[in-house]
């Protein structure tokens, strides 16, 4: 089948932000033969240059799917403007207000209630909720997308969130009560003091990504993590999933006999930063191609620790900063040229 995997760029300086439009099917064909799905749409410019993509070179107004991963402002707020233009399917997000009555219980504070969560959820979830509305008003079904859920004919399956690892994440968003030390494990990143970069050596033959402690934060860590596989091409989309996340992933599509080791591509989470991904999750998850959607001038993404570590593990990894970027399998190259693959670095950060 073939297949066209569009990365539009996203933000300048300190904010990445991710924006993907997929098409496959019959390409050439007209197109109830094509599905299009979009996963994140970056902030309020990349959701419109979404929208320009799409009626440009899929030459349709019509999406399929939307995706948001999860509801941060570089992944949520972009895809307000792909609802409003063009016509939509099908909305997949989490409605972290509607797992307050499951979680009330979480919390040291007894008082808590449900309604009072679904409040604090909502007001300091704007983009999620605001797209929820939008959602609503134009009647575009919505759908949560948790673990084992399936659609395009079983092309695409949700490998996590699962419901209950979800709602426990929910309890250590940044706008939730403290939780119950049960909890504990999920404690809340607090916002690291400027880290004095130190730079080390790298070699191909040593492998520096064997740090397991998962430091994302809770909110990155409910990112829907999807697995397409057309006609035996697979592909991996991860938005921000930390590394327990990824390995909660692994272990579902490894329980189901699923290998996400004989990847076609890879979307490498959360910009390419070096909290998101381990040596263990390197051995499990292995591409053919890994894209990563960092900004121009990102002074941290990706970390070029990642982008080593992914080329030791054999893939060829291309990063966005500020262009965009087309993967496809028997797709249109659309006059543009080959974009050029991230060398290895012989200094990383450490
Ligand atoms: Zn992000």
């Amino acid at each position: 089948m073939a297949y066209e995997i569009d990365y539009i760029p996203v933000g300048d300086g300190e904010k990445s932000g991710d924006a993907i439009a997929l098409r496959f099917g019959n390409l050439s064909g007209p197109r109830e033969q094509q599905s299009i799905v979009v996963i994140d749409g970056g902030f309020k410019e990349s959701g419109e240059l979404l929208v320009d993509h799409i009626k440009n070179y899929y030459s349709t107004d019509y999406v399929d799917l939307v995706v948001s991963t999860h509801p941060d402002a570089d992944h949520a707020s972009g895809l307000y403007i792909v609802l409003e233009k063009l016509s939509v399917g099908q909305l997949a997000m989490h409605r972290p207000w509607e797992h307050a009555d499951d979680i009330k219980n979480f919390f040291k504070d007894g008082r808590i209630t449900a309604s009072g969560l679904e409040d604090r959820l909502e007001k300091s979830l704007q983009y999620a909720s605001d797209l929820e509305a939008l959602a609503n008003k134009k009647k575009i079904p919505i759908v949560e997308p948790f673990q084992g859920i399936k659609g395009f004919n079983d092309a695409v399956h949700i490998l996590g969130p699962s419901q209950e690892y979800y709602e426990n994440l929910l309890a250590v968003f940044r706008s939730t009560p403290e939780p119950k030390s049960v909890f504990g494990v999920f404690a809340p990143v607090q916002k690291a003091t400027e880290e004095v970069v130190r730079r080390i050596q790298d070699f191909l033959h040593i492998d520096l990504l064997n740090d397991d402690d998962d430091t994302t934060s809770g909110e990155n860590n409910t990112s829907t993590v999807m697995l397409f596989n057309l006609d035996g091409h697979k592909l991996l989309f991860t938005g921000d999933a930390g590394k327990t996340a990824l390995l909660n992933a692994i272990s579902y599509a490894e329980s189901l006999g699923v290998s996400l080791a004989d990847l076609v591509f890879l979307d490498v989470p959360h910009h390419g930063s070096k909290r998101n991904i381990s040596s263990k999750i390197l051995k499990k998850i292995k591409a053919g191609t890994a894209f990563v959607s960092a900004s121009k001038d990102s002074p941290k993404h990706p970390a070029k620790k990642v982008t080593n570590g992914l080329q030791k593990h054999g893939a060829r990894v291309f990063v966005t900063r500020g262009a965009a970027l087309l993967h496809h399998n028997g797709g249109n190259m659309r006059g543009w040229g080959a974009a050029t693959a991230e060398s290895f670095h012989s200094i990383v950060e450490e």
